[in-house]
Protein backbone atom coordinates (compact mmCIF):
# COMPACT_ATOMS: atom_id res chain seq x y z
CA UNK A 1 0.00 0.00 0.00
CA UNK A 2 1.02 3.23 -0.67
CA UNK A 3 2.53 5.90 2.17
CA UNK A 4 -0.64 7.26 3.47
CA UNK A 5 -0.69 11.47 3.18
CA UNK A 6 -2.43 11.58 6.43
CA UNK A 7 -1.84 9.25 9.06
CA UNK A 8 -3.19 9.68 12.77
CA UNK A 9 -1.47 7.27 15.07
CA UNK A 10 -3.64 7.50 18.35
CA UNK A 11 -3.33 11.06 17.92
CA UNK A 12 -5.11 12.75 20.54
CA UNK A 13 -5.32 16.58 22.23
CA UNK A 14 -6.40 17.89 25.70
CA UNK A 15 -6.38 21.68 26.37
CA UNK A 16 -4.70 21.67 29.52
CA UNK A 17 -7.60 23.86 31.42
CA UNK A 18 -8.43 23.94 34.01
CA UNK A 19 -10.40 21.95 34.32
CA UNK A 20 -8.57 19.76 31.25
CA UNK A 21 -11.00 19.66 28.19
CA UNK A 22 -10.43 16.81 25.85
CA UNK A 23 -11.11 17.88 22.37
CA UNK A 24 -9.93 14.86 20.61
CA UNK A 25 -9.64 11.62 21.92
CA UNK A 26 -6.93 9.35 20.36
CA UNK A 27 -7.67 7.95 17.57
CA UNK A 28 -6.50 6.66 14.29
CA UNK A 29 -6.63 7.57 10.77
CA UNK A 30 -5.32 7.01 7.28
CA UNK A 31 -6.40 8.39 4.45
CA UNK A 32 -4.60 7.71 1.38
CA UNK A 33 -3.39 9.23 -1.94
CA UNK A 34 -6.73 10.19 -4.00
CA UNK A 35 -9.18 9.73 -0.97
CA UNK A 36 -12.02 11.92 -0.49
CA UNK A 37 -12.55 11.48 3.02
CA UNK A 38 -15.08 13.99 5.16
CA UNK A 39 -15.07 14.59 8.82
CA UNK A 40 -18.50 15.46 10.27
CA UNK A 41 -20.14 16.43 13.46
CA UNK A 42 -21.87 18.91 15.24
CA UNK A 43 -20.29 21.98 16.87
CA UNK A 44 -18.11 21.53 20.01
CA UNK A 45 -17.96 17.79 18.69
CA UNK A 46 -13.97 18.68 17.97
CA UNK A 47 -13.59 19.29 14.54
CA UNK A 48 -11.68 22.21 14.78
CA UNK A 49 -9.43 20.75 16.66
CA UNK A 50 -9.05 17.58 14.18
CA UNK A 51 -8.64 20.60 11.29
CA UNK A 52 -6.37 22.10 13.02
CA UNK A 53 -3.85 19.28 14.15
CA UNK A 54 -4.07 17.83 10.10
CA UNK A 55 -3.35 21.46 9.06
CA UNK A 56 -0.57 21.64 11.28
CA UNK A 57 -1.73 24.39 12.80
CA UNK A 58 -1.58 22.80 15.95
CA UNK A 59 -0.19 19.72 17.55
CA UNK A 60 -1.37 16.86 19.68
CA UNK A 61 -0.65 16.55 23.26
CA UNK A 62 -0.60 12.54 22.33
CA UNK A 63 0.73 10.36 19.36
CA UNK A 64 1.91 10.82 16.19
CA UNK A 65 0.96 12.68 13.12
CA UNK A 66 2.48 11.74 9.58
CA UNK A 67 2.00 14.12 6.89
CA UNK A 68 3.05 12.55 3.36
CA UNK A 69 5.10 9.58 5.41
CA UNK A 70 6.77 12.47 7.54
CA UNK A 71 6.66 12.26 11.54
CA UNK A 72 5.70 16.18 11.90
CA UNK A 73 6.15 15.54 16.06
CA UNK A 74 9.78 16.13 16.16
CA UNK A 75 9.48 19.52 13.93
CA UNK A 76 10.36 22.64 14.96
CA UNK A 77 8.03 25.91 13.84
CA UNK A 78 9.74 26.84 11.06
CA UNK A 79 10.24 23.32 9.22
CA UNK A 80 6.79 22.67 10.07
CA UNK A 81 5.02 25.75 8.52
CA UNK A 82 7.27 25.00 5.19
CA UNK A 83 6.07 21.52 5.32
CA UNK A 84 2.47 23.07 5.64
CA UNK A 85 3.23 25.60 3.12
CA UNK A 86 4.25 22.62 0.28
CA UNK A 87 2.09 20.31 1.22
CA UNK A 88 -1.13 21.57 2.22
CA UNK A 89 -3.92 23.29 0.43
CA UNK A 90 -6.15 25.02 2.24
CA UNK A 91 -9.65 26.61 1.85
CA UNK A 92 -11.69 28.13 3.85
CA UNK A 93 -15.42 29.16 4.58
CA UNK A 94 -14.17 32.96 4.47
CA UNK A 95 -12.43 32.88 0.60
CA UNK A 96 -10.03 35.55 2.34
CA UNK A 97 -9.26 36.99 -1.34
CA UNK A 98 -7.46 40.27 -1.48
CA UNK A 99 -10.02 42.25 -2.42
CA UNK A 100 -8.38 44.86 -5.07
CA UNK A 101 -6.48 42.33 -6.84
CA UNK A 102 -7.20 40.35 -10.05
CA UNK A 103 -7.92 36.57 -9.56
CA UNK A 104 -4.50 35.73 -11.28
CA UNK A 105 -2.85 38.12 -8.23
CA UNK A 106 -4.50 36.54 -6.14
CA UNK A 107 -3.63 32.95 -7.18
CA UNK A 108 0.04 33.66 -7.61
CA UNK A 109 0.38 35.11 -4.45
CA UNK A 110 0.36 32.03 -2.97
CA UNK A 111 3.57 31.40 -4.73
CA UNK A 112 5.49 34.39 -3.68
CA UNK A 113 6.98 32.42 -1.04
CA UNK A 114 8.01 29.50 -2.52
CA UNK A 115 8.83 30.34 -5.47
CA UNK A 116 11.88 31.58 -7.03
CA UNK A 117 12.67 35.17 -7.30
CA UNK A 118 13.37 37.03 -10.77
CA UNK A 119 11.76 38.28 -14.16
CA UNK A 120 11.36 34.94 -15.27
CA UNK A 121 10.36 33.37 -12.07
CA UNK A 122 7.20 36.05 -12.16
CA UNK A 123 6.18 34.79 -15.65
CA UNK A 124 6.23 31.28 -14.35
CA UNK A 125 4.23 32.19 -11.24
CA UNK A 126 1.73 34.45 -13.63
CA UNK A 127 1.34 30.87 -16.08
CA UNK A 128 0.94 28.30 -13.05
CA UNK A 129 -1.42 31.04 -11.53
CA UNK A 130 -3.93 30.79 -14.95
CA UNK A 131 -3.80 27.17 -15.39
CA UNK A 132 -4.82 26.54 -11.66
CA UNK A 133 -7.49 28.90 -12.68
CA UNK A 134 -8.13 26.97 -15.93
CA UNK A 135 -8.62 23.81 -13.62
CA UNK A 136 -11.32 25.58 -11.81
CA UNK A 137 -13.05 26.87 -14.76
CA UNK A 138 -12.28 30.49 -14.04
CA UNK A 139 -9.54 30.56 -16.85
CA UNK A 140 -11.98 33.43 -18.78
CA UNK A 141 -11.75 35.48 -15.35
CA UNK A 142 -8.35 35.28 -14.54
CA UNK A 143 -7.79 39.53 -14.79
CA UNK A 144 -10.89 40.29 -12.99
CA UNK A 145 -10.76 41.97 -9.92
CA UNK A 146 -11.87 39.78 -6.78
CA UNK A 147 -14.88 42.68 -6.00
CA UNK A 148 -16.47 41.90 -9.25
CA UNK A 149 -16.65 37.71 -8.48
CA UNK A 150 -19.83 36.72 -7.03
CA UNK A 151 -18.98 34.15 -4.33
CA UNK A 152 -18.84 31.06 -6.29
CA UNK A 153 -16.46 32.29 -8.38
CA UNK A 154 -14.42 33.76 -5.32
CA UNK A 155 -14.47 29.99 -3.79
CA UNK A 156 -13.45 29.19 -7.44
CA UNK A 157 -10.13 31.36 -6.84
CA UNK A 158 -9.60 30.42 -3.52
CA UNK A 159 -9.79 26.71 -4.05
CA UNK A 160 -7.29 27.36 -7.14
CA UNK A 161 -5.09 29.32 -5.03
CA UNK A 162 -5.30 26.38 -2.91
CA UNK A 163 -3.93 24.10 -5.85
CA UNK A 164 -1.54 26.20 -7.34
CA UNK A 165 1.50 24.79 -4.93
CA UNK A 166 0.64 21.30 -6.33
CA UNK A 167 -0.05 19.94 -2.44
CA UNK A 168 -0.39 16.86 -1.84
CA UNK A 169 -3.53 17.33 0.52
CA UNK A 170 -6.50 19.67 -0.02
CA UNK A 171 -7.62 20.53 3.01
CA UNK A 172 -11.76 22.13 3.34
CA UNK A 173 -12.79 23.84 6.26
CA UNK A 174 -16.99 24.34 5.59
CA UNK A 175 -16.02 25.54 2.18
CA UNK A 176 -19.41 25.79 1.32
CA UNK A 177 -20.69 27.92 4.49
CA UNK A 178 -20.89 31.04 2.83
CA UNK A 179 -22.89 30.00 -0.18
CA UNK A 180 -26.36 29.97 -1.68
CA UNK A 181 -27.37 26.21 -2.70
CA UNK A 182 -26.76 25.85 -6.17
CA UNK A 183 -23.50 27.83 -5.64
CA UNK A 184 -22.31 25.56 -2.91
CA UNK A 185 -23.67 22.70 -5.07
CA UNK A 186 -21.27 23.74 -7.90
CA UNK A 187 -18.57 23.89 -5.84
CA UNK A 188 -18.95 20.63 -4.67
CA UNK A 189 -18.97 19.43 -7.87
CA UNK A 190 -15.90 21.23 -8.81
CA UNK A 191 -14.18 18.87 -5.80
CA UNK A 192 -15.70 15.96 -6.87
CA UNK A 193 -13.82 16.90 -10.66
CA UNK A 194 -10.75 17.39 -8.60
CA UNK A 195 -10.80 13.86 -6.39
CA UNK A 196 -11.29 12.41 -9.66
CA UNK A 197 -8.24 13.94 -11.20
CA UNK A 198 -6.68 12.52 -8.63
CA UNK A 199 -6.46 14.70 -5.73
CA UNK A 200 -6.41 14.01 -1.91
CA UNK A 201 -9.53 15.71 0.01
CA UNK A 202 -10.18 16.02 3.71
CA UNK A 203 -13.48 18.32 4.06
CA UNK A 204 -14.97 19.31 7.62
CA UNK A 205 -18.43 20.39 7.75
CA UNK A 206 -21.42 20.25 10.17
CA UNK A 207 -23.79 19.40 6.90
CA UNK A 208 -24.46 16.29 6.81
CA UNK A 209 -25.72 16.51 3.12
CA UNK A 210 -21.88 18.17 2.33
CA UNK A 211 -20.81 14.99 4.44
CA UNK A 212 -22.32 12.73 2.06
CA UNK A 213 -20.29 13.69 -0.75
CA UNK A 214 -17.14 11.85 0.40
CA UNK A 215 -16.51 8.54 -0.82
CA UNK A 216 -15.84 8.01 2.86
CA UNK A 217 -16.80 10.03 5.91
CA UNK A 218 -15.94 9.53 9.43
CA UNK A 219 -17.82 11.45 12.76
CA UNK A 220 -16.59 13.12 15.53
CA UNK A 221 -18.70 13.04 18.61
CA UNK A 222 -17.86 14.26 21.95
CA UNK A 223 -14.28 14.25 20.60
CA UNK A 224 -14.45 10.79 19.33
CA UNK A 225 -13.78 9.89 15.98
CA UNK A 226 -15.58 6.90 14.06
CA UNK A 227 -15.62 5.60 10.52
CA UNK A 228 -19.45 5.79 9.02
CA UNK A 229 -20.33 2.28 8.34
CA UNK A 230 -17.29 0.43 10.52
CA UNK A 231 -18.40 -2.32 12.61
P1 LIG B 1 -16.06 22.09 16.70
O1 LIG B 1 -15.09 22.64 15.73
O2 LIG B 1 -16.65 20.77 16.29
O3 LIG B 1 -17.14 23.08 17.04
P2 LIG B 1 -13.88 22.32 18.66
O4 LIG B 1 -12.77 21.46 18.16
O5 LIG B 1 -13.78 23.79 18.45
O6 LIG B 1 -15.29 21.77 18.09
O7 LIG B 1 -14.03 22.08 20.23
C1 LIG B 1 -14.05 20.80 20.84
C2 LIG B 1 -14.12 20.96 22.35
O8 LIG B 1 -12.92 21.54 22.85
C3 LIG B 1 -15.25 21.87 22.83
O9 LIG B 1 -15.77 21.31 24.02
C4 LIG B 1 -14.57 23.18 23.07
O10 LIG B 1 -15.25 23.93 24.07
C5 LIG B 1 -13.20 22.74 23.56
N1 LIG B 1 -12.12 23.71 23.26
C6 LIG B 1 -11.80 24.23 22.04
N2 LIG B 1 -10.75 25.06 22.12
C7 LIG B 1 -10.38 25.08 23.43
C8 LIG B 1 -9.35 25.74 24.18
N3 LIG B 1 -8.46 26.55 23.59
N4 LIG B 1 -9.29 25.50 25.52
C9 LIG B 1 -10.17 24.69 26.12
N5 LIG B 1 -11.14 24.02 25.50
C10 LIG B 1 -11.26 24.21 24.17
Amino acid sequence: MSTPVVEFRRVGLTYPGPPPVTALTPCDLAVAPGEYVTVTGPSGSGKSTFLNIAGLLDTPTTGRYLLDGIDTGPLRDGDRTALRGRRIGFVFQSFHLLAHRSAAENVALALLYTAARGRRAAAERRERAHEALVRVGLGHRADAVATRLSGGERQRVAIARALVGRPALLLCDEPTGNLDTATAQSVLALLDDLHAQGLTVLLITHDPQVAARGRRTVTIRDGVLREVGAP
